[in-house]
């Protein structure tokens, strides 16, 4: 096992930042910019502290791929014995070719294709974590074609308020999520009659980036608890309990709690459950793992704003436009000693007023500084697109003094590789 690094190893030292042994301002000379840069050692401390949270407990966290889909960090992950929570066929594809373990992989997800589950049962994943009375169907049929039993849990929505943005709050009962309090029961009651579906859990995810408290994830626990006792006076008993994922991390001024809060809390009902417990944290693994590396090329004061123009846009990191996320952003090294703070929205060059990565900032700017969005390593890359014609930004990942790219910057030509011209 890693030794795990006693602090973050992403760090502010004597003004300048550092991801292990590398300063942001090397990396983005050497590389260029935008780029998303990511820890090896941050991926590893956020996948142990959950690991060792959940010590009292037999366990397997499933990372959620959907935060961050690059092999290597897939591969980082799976070295360390992660499990995967997926939620397509490629994301399935994508951690068989990371290394992963396919008996340890959770399928979620609303729609899944026949073809994503044959291709699941097909190298044997550990459990589908089925949506909707419609979905169980579907998967009994393709298993039944397979002539095998295709291991379920059910997702239920505890209809609880995870006090977060409304557009990653997925368990309250008006969203899309999960199969309704009310008819769970039946549902479970439709899997057991099924000739090729073998129930094993249960499952939720009420949200994202929760901060708050630890409060929802207790009450939603408390609720699949009861749920879990009614099934068993029906005669349907589970191995397993998945909690989800959703814990939230600082990328602000946030205090959201630890791993080991969260297992604290959630401790006394899992025990008094004595399921397996699987999680599907994302968030939590790789956001504060990975930052997105950008260079003011454009200064625009003008008489009611300052906006300093920096080359990575909406394209790149869309989480302020999507969400109106308050990320960090901080210069790579001390400005110079003449240079006066100013208040800079911090935007890109995407012809869309949505596209800021930061608004009202403190900082003493001039063309060329290279800044640093913290936190950028979940729903960064993997949410970004062309938009503009823009190349999508390279990914590195530092291991102590070694960096590595592990997706290389798009080139323009690449761009409209796929397109023709009529004839
Ligand atoms: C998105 C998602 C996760 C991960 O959420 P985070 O907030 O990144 O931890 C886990 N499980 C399911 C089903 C998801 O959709």
């Amino acid at each position: 096992m890693t030794d795990l690094p006693q602090h973050d190893p992403i760090y502010q030292l004597n003004y300048q930042w550092f991801i292990e042994q590398l300063s942001f301002k090397q990396l983005a000379e050497q590389y260029g910019t935008p780029l998303y840069v990511y820890s090896r050692a941050a991926l590893t401390r956020h996948y142990q502290q959950f690991d060792e949270a959940f010590g009292f407990i037999d366990h397997q966290v499933c990372f959620s791929v959907k935060s961050n889909s690059n092999l290597a960090v897939l591969n980082v992950l799976a070295r360390l014995g992660a499990g995967f929570d997926i939620v397509s066929g490629g994301e399935l594809a994508r951690v068989l070719a990371a290394g992963g373990a396919a008996e340890k992989i959770v399928f979620s997800g609303l729609g899944k294709t026949e073809q994503e589950i044959e291709h699941a049962l097909t190298v044997g994943i550990a459990c589908f974590n089925v949506e909707s009375a419609a979905e169980l169907e579907r998967i009994n049929t393709v298993a039944a074609r397979l002539n095998v039993r295709a291991p379920v849990s059910l997702r239920v929505n505890p209809d609880v308020d995870a006090k977060t943005h409304p557009y990653i709050s997925t368990g309250l009962k008006d969203n899309k999520f999960g199969i309704p309090a009310e008819t769970v029961f039946d549902t479970y009651a439709r899997a057991a009659e099924l000739s090729h579906i073998e129930i094993i859990g249960i499952d939720c995810h009420i949200g994202s980036q929760l901060t708050e408290s630890t409060q929802p994830f207790v009450d939603a626990l408390i609720k699949i608890k009861e749920m879990i006792l009614t099934l068993q006076q029906r005669g349907i008993t589970l191995k397993h309990i998945d909690i989800g994922g959703g814990l939230g991390v600082r990328y602000y001024d946030e205090t959201p709690p630890t791993p080991a809060e969260y297992a604290a809390a959630l401790k006394p009902l899992l025990l008094e459950l004595g399921l397996k417990v699987y999680m599907e944290p994302g968030r939590a693994i790789s956001a504060n793992a990975g930052v997105l590396l950008t260079t003011v090329d454009l200064l625009k004061p003008t008489v009611h704003k300052n906006f300093a123009i920096v080359d990575a846009a909406m394209n790149d990191f869309i989480r302020p436009a999507l969400y109106g996320a308050c990320m960090s952003i901080v210069r790579v090294e001390a400005a110079p000693h003449d240079l006066a703070p100013k208040t800079w929205d911090i935007v890109g060059a995407v012809c869309e007023s949505a596209d800021f990565l930061g608004k009202d900032r403190d900082l003493a700017l001039q063309q060329g500084d290279v800044l640093a969005v913290l936190g950028a390593g979940a729903y960064g890359f993997v949410m970004s697109s062309q938009y503009n014609t823009r190349p999508r930004a390279a990914e590195i990942m530092v291991d102590q003094a070694g960096s590595t790219v592990v997706r290389q910057r798009e080139t323009l030509a690449s761009l409209w590789e796929l397109e023709t011209l009529l004839p």
